[in-house]
């Protein structure tokens, strides 16, 4: 078996990582990025609309900065954030946007002059400054207060996917793709590496590193439903559950974007909405001004999918084979603007669903879309509980988005995250000096190995991976959505409990080591289940409202029982539901808790008296 050694090993080969992994190298490290495909199809490459940083290049964005953007951000995360890691990142946006314009991404650029922009359907004019001439331009995004996503038309995260990319190569990082990490090796106390596997040959490798990074997306396959392609299973962050030692933060903020396509949900940008696009019920009209007066459709996305949810419930949905919907409106944009600035969406539209945006509406509904949740690390990006640990990007909770995640925010933030934590670990790997331990090493290969025995010879049961996994998906789906109850909840959880026994009864219907979904499938399910309760169980806990997370039964944000984040562990085999903790969700207070100014909702105020 091949063992191999370097300083930094990545699990992930997206923006975030791959954006550490530069840091790493540049300062002289050894850096190997894991990914299940070639690094430019990782999923960030998906990502359309743009990213935020507080430029202030276009008219539209005058008056923005830093401060401006942390307060949306704080806003938008409904006071769930860490608001010294918003701070962090508000003020480092711009600096790596610009970066990002050195390494070759072709940002959209400001052209002076007039031009026409729209805005809940209406045409309004704006006038370019001739000093802003070729600076990075942006769109409006919901949820802020100005224009701030820096933009490749509507292929963002495919242009700085590869631009990144091609950083690596050029550092001298090197990329193991088609590889699967499967266990950390730790033990309980320190991390050094990871088992994985070959998806080509199904052989076991081992990669000892001095610095482990998590930095493998979002796990949005749990649900039935969800924008996320079907590399986003959660298997790296299944790892870190069964450690034991190391805890998942606020498993249970889960977003849901407004514009998933029905049937397929895959996603149309919310640049749809920022460039003017409008949401229209089964007559044909617009709604979300009368629910949200000022922002309409441009509220942060808990708030707009809350509201499109609930239209459809009151009986406006559009009735179709596939369930109810409704519909967005960018016919108005013109076909220049649409095959250009829009043309991811153009095509789409064409390609899945058969239609014409120029000319006809777009189906979409609320889909599962983001995880606020994830490997829970301090600021330095290092996990908790294991030491040589750390996380960045989608995979973590480092937690700039507490409860709901602005759009934009997101792609930004891997690779502000990946910077600033790709030099903290260059620190960490300055005189690091780490003894592998042999037995420890060859041990875990050795479970892993029976583990992959048992699965294919049948040897625990002979429950159907794709059946066990779709119970966990429709349990999610139909307990913890958009809107969720004590009932609704504890049915879920009660569900899931099942569903995590038979996950340890699977067994293959295959026997290919190799090249294997089945086998990938199921050595994932059991961590994914126990995942699933830790959604679960963490909103059936929280009994209050807060940005993605809304409880029909405690509609009142509650600030002052719940201003905290949820440590999600799995401690022991024998659980059959994880150990919920609580820490303060900030530290430094910057902007104390207030209304956000859009999504009506009672709050608690922290310094009101319990039992009031
Ligand atoms: C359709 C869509 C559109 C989006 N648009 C925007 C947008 O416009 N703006 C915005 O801010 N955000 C957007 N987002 C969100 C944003 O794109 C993601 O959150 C972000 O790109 C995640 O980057 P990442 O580096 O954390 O992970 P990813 O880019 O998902 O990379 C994960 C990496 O981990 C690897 N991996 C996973 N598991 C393993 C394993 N077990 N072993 C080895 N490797 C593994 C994968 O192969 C991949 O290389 C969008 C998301 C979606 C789904």
């Amino acid at each position: 078996m091949q063992t191999i050694y370097t300083d930094l090993l990545v699990v992930g080969a997206g923006l975030a990582g791959e954006r550490a992994a530069v840091e790493a190298a540049d300062a002289g490290f050894s850096a190997i990025c894991l990914s299940l495909v070639p690094a430019r199809r990782s999923h960030s490459s998906a990502a359309q609309g743009g990213m935020q940083a507080s430029l202030g290049n276009s008219v539209m964005g005058e008056g923005d900065g830093p401060d401006v953007h942390f307060e949306d951000t704080v806003k938008g995360s409904d006071w769930g954030c860490d608001q010294e890691v918003a701070r962090m990142f508000a003020d480092t946006a711009p600096i790596e946007m610009r970066r990002l314009a050195h390494w070759g991404v072709p940002w959209n650029r400001v052209v002076p002059g007039k031009s026409i922009y729209y805005k809940g359907g209406k045409q309004f004019e704006k006038v370019e400054k001739e000093d802003k001439e070729g600076l990075i331009m942006a769109r409006s995004f919901g949820g802020t207060a100005k224009w701030r996503t820096c933009y490749t038309s509507d292929g963002t995260g495919h242009a700085v996917m590869c631009t990144m990319d091609n950083r690596c190569a050029q550092a001298g990082v090197e990329v193991h793709d088609k590889t699967e990490a499967i266990s950390l090796i730790q033990d309980g106390d320190t991390c050094y590496g990871v088992v994985a596997r070959c998806l080509r040959t199904g052989e076991l490798r081992t990669y000892l590193a001095k610095a482990t990074m998590i930095a493998a997306g979002g796990f949005g396959r749990i649900y039935p439903n969800t924008t996320n392609a079907v590399i986003c299973d959660g298997g790296a962050h299944t790892m870190c559950v069964a450690s034991g030692v190391v805890p998942m933060g606020n498993m249970e903020a889960v977003q849901f974007h407004p514009t998933g396509i029905v049937p397929t949900d895959i996603l149309v940008t919310e640049g749809c909405r920022g460039d003017g696009g409008t949401l229209l019920d089964v007559d044909e009209k617009r709604f979300m001004h009368e629910y949200e007066p000022e922002k309409a459709e441009l509220a942060s996305r808990d708030v707009v999918a809350r509201w499109m949810t609930h239209h459809m419930r009151e009986g406006h949905g559009v009735k179709s084979p596939y369930g109810e919907h409704l519909w967005l409106d960018i016919r108005h944009l013109g076909a220049e603007h649409i095959t250009g600035k829009l043309r991811e969406v153009y095509e789409i539209c064409t390609s899945f669903l058969g239609i014409n945006p120029i000319h006809q509406l777009i189906p979409v509904r609320p889909t599962h879309h983001y995880s606020m949740g994830g490997v829970r690390t301090n600021k330095d990006g290092a996990a908790y509980g294991l030491k040589g640990l750390f996380a960045a990007g989608e995979a973590a909770c480092w937690d700039m988005h507490g409860f709901n995640r602005l759009g934009g925010n997101s792609l930004a933030e891997t690779v502000v995250a990946g910077g600033i934590i790709g030099k903290k670990i260059a620190e960490f790997l300055q005189g690091c000096e780490t003894v592998f331990k042999t037995d420890l090493v060859s041990d875990e290969v050795k479970k892993q190995q029976s583990r992959i025995d048992a699965l294919v010879n049948c040897t625990s049961g002979s429950e159907n991976v794709y059946k066990v996994r779709a119970a966990m998906q429709d349990a999610l789906a139909k307990g913890a959505n958009i809107f969720r109850t004590q009932e609704g909840l504890e049915e879920c959880v009660a569900t899931l409990q099942d569903t995590l026994i038979r996950s340890r009864n699977v067994g293959l219907r295959s026997n290919g080591k190799g090249v294997n979904p089945e086998l990938a499938a199921a050595l994932k399910l059991e961590g994914q289940v126990k995942m699933a309760l830790m959604v679960g169980y963490g909103a059936l806990q929280r009994t209050e409202s807060r940005g993605s997370h809304n409880r029909e039964d405690f509609p009142a944000r509650n600030d002052r029982d719940w201003l905290v984040r949820t440590l999600a562990y799995w401690k022991s085999e024998s659980d059959t539901l994880p150990t919920l903790e609580y820490e303060p969700a900030t530290e430094v207070v910057e902007l104390p808790p207030g209304d956000r100014g859009y999504g009506k909702s009672e709050i608690i105020s922290a310094d009101s008296k319990k039992g009031k």
